[in-house]
Order: C-alpha cells, then structure tokens, then sequence
C-alpha cells in the first residue's frame, strides 16, 4: 500500500521521458537485436504508449474511466490503460510528468499532489489543438497551458500541475475532433487524486492502544515508500506522524502552549473543543504510560509528567471517546529535567569504485576523488537528517563533522553516508529515481546500525563500489555510473592534455538507467530536466537504460554530447528519422544522421583502444574491429547487417556508405588508421587489416604522416583562414565527403592522401592501396617569391632546387628557413650594430643633423674625420641607419637582408614552402627537398 499525507513536502514526482523525438537513440549499436526491426517501433513507443495498437471504439468508455479515476481503482485503471494509450493523437512524446513506479505500474498516470512535476507534452508544430479535462462528473475544462516551438518540428505545451483543475481524463485532440469519442486522434491521460492513504492501518491494534496505532501508521508511512525517509531528512523526528494524525484527529492540531519545569506540568492547546478521556505517554520502544491530566479549559489541558521528565521522542497522546486513530491527538513531549552536553560527531570515510575490463585492460580499483559526499543521521531510525555536504578529497576520502546540541546529542545515531557523482562539468545519477528527485542526485551507499556517539569519530574506511560488496555497494547501477561517470572526467582530462578546445566546456549529465527499455539518446540541445528540483546546470544529457548499458555504448553517448558541444547548426531531420523505425541506426538514414551516428561509434572504437582508455576491449579478437577500416566485403554486407534485416540491398555504393552508420565509422578510420597502404581491404574477414609482407613500389608515393584521433576531432574546429567559419555543421547535407574534405584542408595533407583514401568508400572497388601508384614528387614547392619550383624524385626524398653552398639553409615543417645578414655602409658590424667611432679620449662624440661628430682638439685639430672648420665630422647620414651614441662611442644601427629569399623578420628569410603533406628538408649539395 502506498501513502501520501499532505504536508509531506515531496512525494512521487517523477518525469517520464520517452525515448522519441529530439534524441537519437543507438541502443542497437553493436549488438542487434534479431528482432529489433519489426518490434522497434512498438518497443520504442512503449514509452509513451501501451503496445498493442487497438481500433476505435476499442479505448475504452469515458464515464467507465471516469468512475475507476474518482474510486482511484488503480487496478482496474491499469487495466484499462493499454487500451487508452493505444494511439497519441497529436503527443509525440510525453517529457515530463506521469508517474513512474507508481503502484508498480509505468502507465503514465498524472498523480495531482501539490508536488507533482508540470506535465510537458510534445506535439507537432504548428498543429491546432484543444486540449480539456473531463472532470469524473463529466464536466469539461479547458486547461491552461503554455505552447512553444521547439527544434525538431515540435512544439512543447506546458501544463502546470497546479493548472490541473480536479481529478479526471486529460484530453488533446486536433482543433476540430470530438475529444470525448476517444478517437485515434485523441491523447488521453488519466489524472488522479493522490489515491492512497494509511487509513485502516490500526485495524491490528486493540481498541485504544493508541501505541499500537500509532505505530502502525508510523509504519505505514514509512514502508510503503522505500524513499519516503529520505523525503523527511530536513524533518524532526516523530514530526511526521504527529502531523499526520493532526489531520485526521478529532483535535486537530495539537501543541505544547506552555510546560513547567518544577512541577512537572505540560500545557497542550487543541485546535478543536474536544475533551480527552485519556491521556497517554508512548515511548520510542512502543511502551506506553498513562498521564495524569486536567481539563484547564475548552481548548487546554494540562498534563503531568512521570518523574523521570520526559524522555528522547516521547510522545503525548489525548484520546477523544471512540478509540480510534481519528480520535487521537498526538504531540513531541518537551524535553525538561535535565542537561546534557554537546556533542561534536564526526565520520569520515574513502569512496572508490571497480571499473569495468572495457575501461583498462585489467579491472582496477578507481578512486572516487572530488565527489559530493553527505552523511546523514538518525535517531529513531526513520527520518534522517543530512549534514553539511562534503567532498571526497583526491585520495576519495572525507571527513564530516556536526555538533549536536540538547537532549539528543548523545543519543545512538543511525548513520547513513551519501554520495553524488558530481564534479565541474560532469554528473551521474538517475533523474528518474527517488534519489534524482528526492535527494537531489545523492545515493545512499553504506548504513550503520546504531552506533554510540565516539569522541574520536566514526571511520567507514574503503567504501568499494564493486560486484559482491554489501548492499548498495554492490550494485551494479552504482558501478555503472562511476563507471561513466569517471570516464567523462577522463575523456575531458585527456582531451584537454592535447589541447584546451577538445575539452567539453561544458556540462554533460549521465542518466543511468532510464526506466525504459532499448534507451540510448542524446538530445541535440542542452536542457534542464525537473528543474528545479534536479541540482545540475542545463547541461547535455545522455539517457541510457539497463539493457543498453555497455561501457562501449556509455561513450558512444558521451560521444554525441561531446559532438554537440563541438557542431555548429541544428539537426532537425534527427526526429523524422527517430520516427522511421525509431532508432538512427537504420540501413539508409539521412547523411548527416549517419555521420552523427558514424562519428560517435568511431569516437567509442578509438577511445576504448588507446586514444583515452586502455582497454581489455581492444586486446583480443575484437581488436581488428575496433582499430581498423572495414574490408570491401565488411563494407558491402555492412558489420551488424542492418540493410539484409530490414531487406535492403547490401551498401553497394558511395551513396549508400554515407547513409549508413557503419560506413561513416569505416571512412571516418580512413582518415587516421595507420599503415594505411599496407591495409588489406580485399580479405574476405570484415576488416582491413594490416599486411605485414605488402610490396609497396618504390615509384609511388607513400604517405608517411599518420593522422589520428585528436586530428580528427580538430577537424571539427572553425579555422577561417582554410575558409571554415564555423565547427562542422550537423545541418541536413552535411555528409561524411564534406568532413573529410575538410579533414583534409583543415591538416593540409598530400594533395595524394584523399585520391588515395575516398575509393575505398566504394564496396565495389576492387583493389588495395598498394595497388594504386600515385607517383612521386608531383607536388611543386612553393618559393618565397611566389613561384611554383617543380620537384624531381630522388632516392627516397624529393629535390625541388639547390641553394647557393654558401647559405646556411635550416628547415621547420613545411618551410626553408635562412638567417640573414647584418649590413653596415659605414663602421662595422659588432654583432648588434654598426660600430663607426671610439673617439679620442680628449673629445665629445655627438649628433646633429643626422651626422656624427666630435668635437675638436684646441687649435681646431681632428684625431678623427675631417675640421669643418668648428668640429670634426665622422660620418654623413646613411638612409635606413639611425644614428646614435652609446658609451661614449659612435654608432649606426644595422640592417638586415636575405642571402635569398624573402625577409619574414630581422633574423630570418623564408626561402620557400614545400607542398602539403610533406616535410623540408635540406639533402646533399645544400639542395632544398622535401619528404612526402
Ligand atoms: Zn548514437
């Protein structure tokens, strides 16, 4: 039985999300399901829909639901349920609201509770609508709401809970249907009254065991929801059931008016004129004493308490004639008689989690460093109350402290320790949980029994998330999302080891696991799902459910979040194609999903095998699958054999390649699988591998740069100067042709290197690369004046001009560099400038007008230049050469020119620029070459 009371401050809100529009799901990547094709849409649509379509007529009768909604028969309502969600009208996608979990059902149910989430509906754009609530006397509302046009051909309509008028059936339907026929164009959702209560609970007790009874509803509340207690965290103890019965009593509220410390008095104020019969003390243990009372007027009464005083979460009850729940009134005893010590408690702890073997060639133990960690305790066991949240520092550890004050700092404490995945730009955890809703993402993952408070503190040691390990610990959803988790934080610390713009820069939230099945989406477009109940920051979120969860397909999702924070444009096809069989892995999608797809399959292949982890994955037979191009024949059939299961031809050309997920993954390891020209593409096996005995003909050209996996990822980067403005588009038209071109201008690679590459996006090309000579040294260099200087073959490099045997020639890259040389017209060259005079000693050097001068020995004598008549001149002015004194002596600056070449600056000449995809180099004879 489930139980709401009204003042509980959160209850069994949960957001749905179908896995539909705006997304682009890959649950089948490497593993497909036989039966995928013909069941996809239904299993797909069973997130939003029951499965089996039925005709009209068939949905069900309205006053019939009505009847089952205002009983809140969920039984009979779950029954009827398939036949009500068989068709969504205008409804693409339900993305916030229904209940999950509710009475074990995932019927989307609308539960109205003043803390349900707002119901977001999607619809398609532009279509009219109506949409009314059919109360379950039949009367029809219109409803408030609020519709916006969202990316992707949809609109989102917004309904706040609050604008839910009553309990009845929610109705959307085009502008000019008849909502209440229940047509196939109608989208109905039940909406429900919180149905469940405690009521009966005491049926057990004795007639007046007031302990009994309230125990039993005390229970009640507290078993029928695994998350209750964490709702009640902020709560005192014994609070909830005391506000409970408040509304159910013939008292109403009570409350402690006034107490006595001396004569042991304690003055309660009813809410209503009610007179006691009895007056009872129940203790935490269930024991119960009665009290001694007095009727001090129409709304108080008096109580005296045992001697003792009254204990910790003692309870006074007052019960009306009748005897049951309805007739008590219960209140927190003060605490009186005696004082007690702060206590300062204090427990710390280490988190770390073992990974999986697809994330390190061997499984490890992985701190959990700089996490959000909570300790929370309790002293009766039910409610507890969270400390001040901490970190775990980067050795996984930490260490939380609270000092209690009052009656119960001493007390026995229940311990619970809490964490939350949650660092900088990346988080994990399930929004559609308890715990993504109620706890704001923090996991309980280790409880104590009660433990006496310790001076010294309370240590939890190694709290290892792994297989076998105790409760929580073991898990494999926790591990899961550590797991993932930890693997953001590693995709984004080795990115940004090669270079700050791989990083993400910004953040991605991992759901883990979606309560659907065959779930692996990426919405395009950051959003905050259940704010504000959920903590995180708009971020990109990646949903995967259970029986998608493979560590390959956790980053082929963060891959596409990554790819998002790295795109320019939008992706509005992404739903149409959704729709088409509800996946982006069909044999035949738009080109610029296929890329999307390829791209991210090809971002999960090289980071298990090298590039980020170091994975077991990549060690075996699934090696070759991982590192390399597919063969012509792996190509033509395509890997999973996608187009023979939905009875397509085989990929039998360019045109289809670039429409397949496969063969966007297979180009994309064109570009950066090495040994390229050694790969053998026509084996029969479905991969290209590497041929350890190919003859590569010496008069053909071989590439020797191998491009990699950070290459390709900077290929998605803006570089105006190569005349791209903006990261590569997601846009429709953009296909995997365009990306390697870019590739390609993007690194400048040999004017060979695609030629060479691009047949091999043909299944029907019939050869190797070492089948196809490209010659040798076509490429001219270019000179510094401009000039194209032709290159001729030589033993293994290729000769473009030789430099004067004079000229000193170095090279950088692609460049042929010399110094230059200082020139002095006057004096001499001393290193920095151009020396002219160190006058004799009895004269003054100084300038004037551009010449340099001395002054004269008396008699108008001049040991240096020539007496024009008052002083000695030394030089006239030298255009381009400024005069100046330094020390005492006389001096021109330099200038500097190229032996050859063109001056870039004062120390050095560009001589000229070899052609892209090779390298300077200088060769015997002081010839300018290059190697290609
Ligand atoms: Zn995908």
């Amino acid at each position: 039985m489930n139980v709401l009371f009204k003042r509980s401050p959160a209850l069994l809100a949960a957001g749905l999300l179908a896995c539909t529009a705006m997304a682009c799901g890959d649950a089948t990547d490497t593993s497909p399901d036989e039966s995928s094709t013909p069941a996809q849409a239904d299993q797909a649509l069973e997130a939003v829909a029951a499965p089996a379509p039925l005709s009209i007529g068939e949905r069900g009768n309205l006053d019939e639901l009505s009847r089952l909604i205002a009983d809140a028969d969920v039984r009979a309502l779950n029954e009827a349920l398939p036949a009500l969600y068989a068709t969504r009208g205008p409804v693409q996608l339900v993305t916030q609201g229904p209940i999950i979990d509710y009475a074990d059902a995932r019927e989307p149910v609308y539960i109205r509770h003043p803390n349900s989430p707002d119901l977001h509906l999607m619809i398609a754009a532009g279509a009219e609508i109506q949409l009314k609530l059919r109360d379950t006397s039949g009367r029809l509302h219109e409803i408030a709401h609020v519709l916006e046009e969202v990316e992707g051909g949809l609109a989102e309509l917004r309904i706040l809970a609050t604008d839910l008028p009553a309990a009845g059936t929610l109705l959307l339907g085009t502008a000019d249907t008849d909502l209440e026929a229940l047509g196939d164009d109608v989208f109905a959702l039940a909406v429900l009254d919180e149905p469940m209560s405690c009521e009966g609970a005491e049926r057990e007790c004795a007639s007046g065991d007031l302990a009994c009874m309230i125990q039993a509803h005390s229970s009640c509340i507290t078993s029928s929801f695994d998350a209750l207690p964490a709702l009640h965290e902020d709560a005192s103890p014994a609070e909830l059931i005391t506000s409970y019965i408040a509304d159910r009593s013939v008292f109403g509220a009570l409350r402690v008016d006034s107490f006595d410390e001396n004569r042991g008095t304690v003055t309660l104020q009813l809410s209503n004129r009610v007179r006691p019969e009895r007056a009872v003390m129940i203790l935490e243990d269930g024991s119960q004493k009665p009290l001694e009372f007095e009727q001090t007027g129409d709304f108080t009464v008096r109580v005296n308490a045992p001697e003792e005083g009254f204990g910790p979460d003692t309870l006074i009850a007052l019960q009306a004639p009748g005897g049951g729940i309805e007739d008590t009134g219960v209140v927190i005893a003060p605490i009186f008689g005696w004082s007690f010590p702060d206590k300062t408690w204090q427990v710390s702890g280490c988190l770390k989690f073992q990974n999986q073997a697809e994330l390190s060639a061997t499984t490890t133990e992985e701190i959990l460093h700089d996490i959000d960690v909570r300790v929370a305790t309790s002293v009766d066991g039910f409610f507890f109350r969270p400390w001040a949240a901490t970190r775990t520092n980067a050795n996984g550890c930490f260490n939380a402290k609270k000092k209690f004050t009052g009656m119960f700092a001493g007390a026995k404490r229940r311990i619970r320790i809490q964490y939350r995945l949650k660092d900088g730009d990346f988080a994990a955890w399930n929004t559609f949980s308890a715990d993504g809703i109620l706890r704001q993402g923090y996991s309980v993952i280790k409880k104590t029994h009660k433990l006496a408070h310790a001076p010294s503190g309370h240590t939890m040691g190694w709290m290892l998330i792994a297989p076998g390990q105790p409760d929580a610990l073991g898990d494999a959803d926790h591990r899961r999302r550590a797991v993932a988790f930890d693997a953001m934080r590693r995709i984004d610390q080795v990115s940004g080891a090669q270079n700050d713009w791989l990083r993400f820069h910004g953040p991605v939230f991992f759901n883990y696991p979606v309560p659907f099945n065959k779930v692996g989406i990426v919405p395009p477009n950051p959003a905050n799902v259940l704010a504000p109940i959920n903590p995180f920051p708009i971020a990109h979120r990646v949903f995967l459910s259970e029986d998608s969860w493979t560590f390959e397909t956790a980053v082929h999702e963060i891959a596409h979040a990554w790819h998002y924070k790295h795109k320019s444009g939008n992706i509005p096809n992404v739903v149409t194609s959704l729709i088409d069989g509800w996946n982006t892995h069909n044999c035949q999608e738009d080109t610029n999903v296929a890329f999307l797809e390829g791209f991210a399959e090809y971002f999960a292949h090289e980071a298990l095998c090298g590039a980020i982890f170091d994975s077991g994955a990549c060690s075996e037979s699934e090696q070759h699958y991982y590192e390399s191009p597919l063969s012509l024949h792996g190509l033509y059939q395509d890997y999973d054999n996608t187009c023979a299961s939905e009875s397509q031809p085989p990929l039998n050309s360019p045109y289809r390649v670039i429409r397949h997920d496969d063969g966007v993954t297979h180009g994309l390891k064109l570009l950066t699988a090495n040994n390229f020209y050694r790969r053998n593409f026509t084996s029969s096996g479905q991969t290209a591998n590497v041929h350890s005995s190919i003859n590569l003909p010496a008069e053909c050209y071989w590439g020797t740069t191998d491009y990699d996996f950070w290459d390709l990822l900077w290929a998605f980067k803006a570089d105006p100067d190569k005349g791209f403005g903006d990261h590569f588009s997601i846009a429709p038209g953009n296909d995997l042709v365009d990306f390697m071109q870019r590739f390609a201008a993007i690194h400048d690679t040999h004017a060979h290197f695609l030629n060479q590459r691009l047949p091999f996006l043909n299944p029907l090309h019939g050869s190797n690369p070492s089948q196809s000579c490209f010659k040798r040294c076509t490429q001219p260099a270019v000179m510094a004046d401009g000039q194209l200087q032709s290159a001729t073959p030589a033993n293994n490099h290729c000769e473009v001009i030789g430099a004067p045997s004079w000229v000193d020639v170095s090279v950088s890259e692609r460049n042929w560099f010399t110094e230059t040389s200082p020139i002095c017209p006057v004096g001499t060259w001393d290193t920095e400038n151009c020396h002219v005079l160190t006058p004799h000693p009895d004269v003054s050097p100084f300038i004037w007008q551009g010449h340099l001068y001395t002054t004269a020995l008396p008699g108008g004598v001049c040991p240096d230049g020539w007496f024009d008549e008052e002083n000695c001149q030394i030089a006239q002015p030298v255009p381009g050469h400024q005069p100046f004194i330094w020390d005492g002596k006389l001096y021109f600056t330099a200038q500097y020119s190229c032996p050859i070449g063109e001056k870039i600056n004062d120390d050095l000449c560009l001589i000229g620029t070899t052609p892209p995809g090779t390298t300077a180099a200088v060769t015997g004879n002081n010839m300018l070459s290059y190697f290609e």
